[in-house]
């Protein structure tokens, strides 16, 4: 067991573990894709259930920048990127 607790899945009460570090998370919007962000997937070892946490302070890109169109490419060809739908509120 690792000395700090951190990320605890409340129905097997085990600490979550890395499963992939480094993803690109794309936050969308009604307009299409709105910021990207690089983080990492966390995975309870008993019951499997995901979450991505370790978001990065800042993101990589949004919209409105110039090499946003390029990179979002490069991301989801990357076959790392996860896709948070657009919320409704
Ligand atoms: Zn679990």
């Amino acid at each position: 067991m690792a000395d700090r607790l951190t990320r605890v899945c409340v129905t097997c009460q085990l600490q979550y573990e890395v499963e992939k570090q480094g993803i690109y998370v794309v936050e969308m919007a009604a307009f299409g894709a709105y910021k990207i962000w690089c983080a990492d997937l966390h995975r309870c070892p008993k019951c499997g259930h995901r979450i991505i946490a370790g978001f990065a302070d800042h993101r990589i890109s949004e919209h409105y920048e110039p090499e946003f169109k390029e990179l979002l490419q490069q991301v989801m060809e990357s076959g790392n990127a996860y896709i948070l739908k657009e919320k409704d509120d």
